[in-house]
């Protein structure tokens, strides 16, 4: 294995989902809905099949996908041309690495969020460049895991050719606001950066928060490439149907990188993703305002446990401290906990450079029926 590689041997999520079903624990730890989407965009795949779409799809994907894709983004006042401007690739993850790999030179330097969702210090090693890793800062009084817009000032340097924005944001749930993102914008105009932004969770933001797309800011149209995708917005993590937005010269570099990944792909879901993007965005509020309520379950289920809960503003997320129980690292106790009490979840630390920052953080998902959920806390009740 090649010496950039050797770091990303293993993925958290195969570790404790493994280790959960080798247990029977109730899988909090890796981050996939346990019901299906909505029931028209199944439909549609299914005579997508029968209608024999069982080849290749066009390069770019599908124009009847492009042109939802465009459609949809129209509603945050940002504009794409479905032929030129939007890319349909394998999940938002190879867009991430395509992003990547087809804009950023081995030796530059990319700007992370951390905690940062596994994929992207992956695919900034296979891309050759160096990651500078920014972390969250806890707020004050309300303990919301906020932007530190002067770190991310002082991460930036000559060599730095672009910033990897994540909102809403996995691992801690944080949804950033008007003011956080505007500073990521004026930081990457100053700066002349390339944005790339992970935008998968868009449709799920609780409270009556807004997402807010990072291309829509002054100066970023240009600059923006926006990834986004279906699994989360639809229930249907294993199509892997994810798309890039971008100006058109932006988007042919990721295409350039895309179409030696993989080529193409996902050909009978791409028509129901469509469908889907068209017609089916009120079951897509539903499904907001149920993970609203289960965030808020899981979230008072961890409190009584004795957890110190943050608060999870948006995604399937909710990140809570384990040193009022006595613990004192995350990764140790995630390794333990399926075997002891029958709960997985995911240590936070896992997904930074500075380990030991976060090492009193776990990640739950809460993206599972309410049953499941009641059993996992009458568990984790076992543990104080
Ligand atoms: N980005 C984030 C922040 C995610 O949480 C996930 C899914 N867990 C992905 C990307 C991957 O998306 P996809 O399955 O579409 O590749
Ligand atoms: N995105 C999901 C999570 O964060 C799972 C992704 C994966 O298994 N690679 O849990």
């Amino acid at each position: 294995l090649v010496t950039r590689m050797r770091p990303f041997t293993s993925t958290i999520f195969a570790e404790m989902t493994a280790l959960a079903t080798r247990t029977g624990a109730v899988n909090l730890g890796q981050g996939f809905p346990d019901t299906d989407g909505p029931a028209s965009m199944l439909r549609v795949a299914k005579e997508s099949i029968d209608a024999g779409l069982n080849q290749y799809p066009p390069g770019p994907g599908m124009p009847e996908l492009r042109q939802a894709v465009a459609e949809h983004r129209a509603r945050y006042g940002t504009h794409y041309d479905p032929d030129t401007e939007v890319l349909v690739t394998v999940g938002a993850t190879e867009a991430v690495a395509a992003a990547l790999l087809g804009l950023v030179e081995p030796g530059d330097e990319v700007v992370l969020v951390e905690p940062y969702y596994d994929s992207y210090a992956a695919s900034v090693a296979l891309a050759g460049a160096t990651r500078r890793s920014v972390g969250l800062v806890e707020e004050p009084g309300t303990g919301r895991l906020g932007l530190d817009v002067d770190a991310l000032r002082a991460a930036v340097t000559p060599k730095t050719r672009a910033v990897l924005v994540n909102s809403p944001h996995n691992p801690t749930g944080t949804v950033f606001t008007r003011d956080e993102l505007a500073a990521v914008a004026r930081l990457c105009v100053e700066h002349d950066l390339v944005a790339i932004t992970d935008e998968v969770y868009e449709h799920l933001v609780f409270d009556g928060r807004e997402h807010l797309p990072l291309a829509a800011f002054p100066g970023m149209r240009e600059r923006t490439v926006t990834i986004s995708g279906a699994g989360k917005s639809f229930n249907c993590t294993g199509w892997k149907i994810g798309w890039v937005c971008a100006p058109a010269g932006l988007v042919g570099a990721v295409r350039a990188a895309k179409q030696f990944l993989t080529f193409v792909g996902g050909a009978p879901f791409q028509p129901a993703v469509a469908h889907a993007l068209r017609h089916e965005l009120g079951w897509v509020d539903d499904l907001r305002a149920s993970l609203e309520d289960k965030r808020s379950r899981l979230s008072a289920g961890l409190a009584e446990a004795g957890f110190a809960v943050r608060p999870s503003e948006g995604t399937y997320f909710v990140t809570a401290d384990v040193r009022p129980l006595g613990f004192t690292d995350g990764l140790e106790l995630c390794r333990e906990l399926p075997g002891r009490i029958g709960v997985a979840g995911v240590p936070v630390q896992v997904f930074t450079d500075h380990p030991e920052a976060w090492q009193h953080l776990v990640r739950f998902a809460f993206c599972k029926r309410d049953e499941v959920l009641d059993e996992a806390v009458r568990r984790l009740r076992g543990l104080g």
